[in-house]
């Protein structure tokens, strides 16, 4: 449907926020970017939605940073599980697993990163499902599950293990990096990918490490993964930092 579609606005460890809108109404996932970012967007895109729901998967800064500039400057209600709300000192309403905005049933399911209580989302609309998980470290069967048949794949690719074990970072770092609490490494995204991918699905590779990782390398892990798994043209896109995805129209 036209005016209906996904976009990653950035990605990556210095900003995330990604909408998903029917045209009427747009839920805003993540707000680590300027307002004055998220408003250009919607500017250049001529959007004026009725409604704007802000979902919060986990307090780091670079997913939660401007909550509170979002909810003096936007006029939008801010969801997210209590103790995420509360690490982020703003109100709003506690997210339930599972809940409806508009044209969109959301699921949210927990994660495993140091943060209080971070989650991914699963969003469903007219059958179609759009998975958008970020920051984990290792992947549950009730992710996979939860993922499953989804028509977009936005999944993290943070690293490939080997530029992070041979890169600069402190050990500590990458202990924290690699671990359960940490991040997905391309093999790990490449895994969960091929194991939840279904149809037509598009994958959306997210949250690249600057320093650990090259798009072309995230993508090629991930494909060749799928292409092994009897994935014939796997689609695969990475989201960036400075532009984020396109527009992938549902
Ligand atoms: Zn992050
Ligand atoms: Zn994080």
């Amino acid at each position: 449907m036209p005016g209906t579609f996904f976009k990653s606005l950035a990605s990556g460890s210095s900003g995330n926020c990604s909408v998903i809108t029917d045209g009427e109404f747009m839920l805003v996932i993540d707000f680590g970017i300027s307002l004055k970012r998220f408003t250009a967007f919607l500017n250049d895109e001529g959007l004026e939605p009725d409604s704007i729901a802000l979902m919060i998967s986990h307090e780091h800064s670079d997913h939660a940073g401007n909550v509170k500039l979002f909810r003096k400057k936007i006029s939008g209600e801010i969801y997210a599980r209590r103790k995420t709300l509360e690490a982020c000192g703003v109100s709003g309403y506690a997210m339930q697993e599972n809940m409806a905005f508009g044209s969109f049933s959301v699921s949210s399911v927990g994660v495993s990163h140091d943060a209080v209580d971070p989650v991914g989302f699963v969003i469903e609309r007219s059958g179609r499902k759009i998975s958008v998980v970020t920051d984990l470290g290792t992947v549950s069967e009730g992710l996979i599950d939860a993922m499953s048949g989804s028509s977009i794949i936005g999944i993290e690719a943070n690293h490939d293990l080997e530029m992070l074990m041979n890169g600069r970072y402190p050990e500590h770092l990458k202990r924290r990096i690699s671990g359960p609490k940490g991040h997905l490494s391309n093999d790990q995204c490449a895994s969960l990918v091929a194991s939840v991918y279904s149809g037509d699905a598009r994958v959306i590779l997210m949250h690249l490490s600057k320093e650990n990782n090259r798009p072309e390398i995230a993508r090629n892990t991930v494909i060749s993964a799928m292409v092994s798994a009897g994935i014939s043209s796997p689609d695969v896109m990475v989201a960036t930092q400075e532009a984020g995805s396109d527009k992938i129209f549902l």
